[in-house]
């Protein structure tokens, strides 16, 4: 994983998930490996998927493609690893810092809602207040859940933990 210096990694890296545009699919934990033959100089990119319900791995599979092809590798393999699988944990401090900037709370630990997700503690992304609401299970994507803040009344975006 720790291959930022890596010129084929970086061109991977830049590729932006289609569903959360102000995270790279680095930042989002879904990018995993990507390898360069010593021989043939092949690039193969190893990605896990979000959740099933975000119908977005296909555009990043493609932006995969093309970033790998403009940096010089048109043969670029994409393979999709399903375990372990993906989880919110994934997402790295950057990234969860872009969320709370673009107004999209970032995900508590993944596994640890328990029986009543409701009791969760979502603090809002605007003002930081605790003192939050779910509005309903589903926001702008089948990904996010809209949420309410009570103290400054401003609806916001949570991004589901899984
Ligand atoms: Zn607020």
């Amino acid at each position: 994983m720790n291959a930022s210096s890596d010129p084929t990694w970086r061109a991977a890296a830049s590729v932006v998930d289609p569903e959360l545009r102000v995270l790279t699919i680095e930042e989002l934990g879904v990018l995993r490996e990507v390898v360069t033959e010593p021989d043939s100089g092949r690039v193969t990119v190893t990605i896990t998927p979000t959740y099933t319900g975000c119908p977005a791995m296909d555009v990043i599979r493609a932006d995969i493609r093309a970033a790998l092809a403009a940096a010089g590798h048109p043969e670029a393999e994409v393979v999709t690893v399903y375990a372990p699988a993906w989880s919110t944990d994934w997402i790295s401090g950057t990234g969860r810092a872009k969320l709370a900037a673009a107004g999209i709370a970032p995900p508590g630990p993944a596994g640890t809602a328990g029986p009543v997700p409701l009791t969760l503690s979502v603090r809002c992304p605007l003002c930081g207040a605790a003192d939050t609401e779910q509005v309903s299970r589903f926001g702008s994507t089948a990904c996010k859940s809209l949420w309410r803040c009570r103290a400054c009344r401003e609806p916001f975006d949570h991004l589901r933990a899984f």
